[in-house]
C-alpha cells in the first residue's frame, strides 16, 4: 500500500500548504492503477498556484458550502478545504471517489472532517440530492467532453448554489459568455442566462494538467440572478433556444417552423412576442425566447 504522503523537494511549499505537488498527483495515479481517460476527461491539475487562483476566484469562505464535480485526485478539493469551506466532491470513477478521503486524511488530516464524496454521475444528480445536500457554491474542473450540460443540471437541480467557478475548455467559456449578436452566441449562453450572470475569470495554460490536453482552458465565474419574469416554463423556453439553434442561419420564421407546426404559425408566435421573423436567433436575449414560448402557449390556450 501506499502510505506516506510523498512530500517532493522541488515544491515544498505545495506540500507544507496541504496542496499535491506534480509528483503527488502521478504518484498516486500510479498508485490507484489510474491510466487518465479522455472518455472521462482525466486531465488533473499539477499546479499549485493555478489551484489557489480558482479558490480565489471563487471567493469560497469558510461558511461556505462548496460542492466540486470531478475532484479527481484531490488537487482541488485539497485547495478548497484550505479555506475552511465544507466540500462534498461527486465523482464518477469509483477507484478515485473511494481513494479521496484517505489522500485528504494523509495530505492534510485536519481538514478531512469537513470533506464528503459521492459516487455518482454528476450529469444527473438527482438520485443522491440528499447526500450533496444544500451546498452554496460550485467549483470545479469539470471534465471537458459534459462541462455544459453538468454546468446547466447543477443550476437546475441545486438552487441553492448562488454562484459557480468551473475551469472549461476556452472555446466553451467564449461560449458560456457570449452575449446576443456575438459570434460564439448560442445554445450554452442563452441557457446558462436563463440561470446567472456570466463573466470569464481569466485563461489557463495547458501546462499546468497531466496529462497535458490538446486545448486551452479558461475560468467561468456565474452569479446566479433570477430567471426571465415570464409565465412561460424553462423547459418551453429551452426548447426554442433549441429549436432556433438548430438552424441558426436560418431567420427564426424558418428556424422555428418545425418548433410551430408550420412557417406561417412560428411568423404569427413571433408577431405576438414582439419579435421580428426575419431575425435569426442569435440577435435574441433569453427574455426574447421566453417572450416567445410564452406568446406560443397563449396562442395555443386560444385556440383550444
Ligand atoms: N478536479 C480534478 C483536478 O482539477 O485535478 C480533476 C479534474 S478532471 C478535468 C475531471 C474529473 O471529473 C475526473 O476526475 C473525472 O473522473 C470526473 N468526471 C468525469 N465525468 C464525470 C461525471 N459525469 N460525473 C462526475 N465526475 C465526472
Amino acid at each position: 500500500m501506499w502510505e506516506a504522503h510523498p512530500v517532493t523537494h522541488e515544491h515544498p511549499g505545495e506540500a507544507a500548504q496541504g496542496l499535491l505537488t506534480p509528483v503527488d498527483v502521478r504518484t498516486l495515479a500510479e498508485h490507484l492503477g489510474v491510466r487518465p481517460t479522455k472518455a472521462l476527461g482525466q486531465n488533473f491539475v499539477i499546479d499549485g498556484g493555478t489551484i489557489r487562483r480558482i479558490v480565489r476566484a471563487a471567493g469560497v469562505a469558510a461558511e461556505d458550502h462548496v460542492l466540486e464535480i470531478g475532484p479527481g485526485l484531490g488537487s482541488l478539493t485539497l485547495g478548497l478545504l484550505a479555506t475552511g469551506a465544507d466540500v462534498v466532491a461527486v465523482e464518477i470513477d469509483e477507484r478515485l471517489a473511494t481513494a479521496l478521503p484517505g489522500t485528504v486524511a494523509r495530505v492534510a488530516p485536519e481538514v478531512a472532517p469537513r470533506l464528503a464524496v459521492v459516487h455518482a454521475d454528476a450529469m444527473d444528480l438527482t438520485g443522491v440530492l440528499d447526500r450533496v445536500g444544500h451546498p452554496t457554491r460550485l467549483v470545479a474542473n469539470l471534465p471537458y467532453n459534459v462541462a455544459v450540460p453538468v454546468l446547466l443540471h447543477v443550476l437546475q437541480v441545486l438552487p441553492s448554489v448562488t454562484s459557480a467557478l468551473v475551469m472549461v475548455q476556452a472555446e466553451v467559456a467564449d461560449r458560456l459568455v457570449a452575449p446576443p449578436g456575438s459570434r460564439t452566441y448560442g445554445v450554452p449562453s442563452a441557457k446558462a442566462a436563463w440561470y446567472a450572470d456570466a463573466r470569464r475569470a481569466g485563461s489557463v495554460g495547458r501546462s499546468v494538467f497531466w496529462p497535458v490536453p490538446n486545448v486551452d482552458s479558461a475560468l467561468v465565474r456565474l452569479d446566479r440572478r433570477q430567471p426571465p419574469t415570464t409565465t412561460a416554463t424553462r423547459e418551453a423556453t429551452f426548447a426554442v433556444v433549441d429549436a432556433a439553434f438548430a438552424q441558426r442561419r436560418k431567420t427564426l420564421r424558418a428556424a422555428l417552423a418545425g418548433w410551430a407546426g408550420s412557417a406561417d404559425r412560428a411568423e404569427r408566435v413571433l408577431r405576438a412576442a414582439g419579435i421580428d421573423p426575419t431575425l435569426r436567433g442569435e440577435r435574441l436575449d433569453i427574455t426574447a425566447f421566453a417572450a416567445i414560448a410564452e406568446a406560443a402557449a397563449a396562442e395555443a390556450g386560444s385556440e383550444a
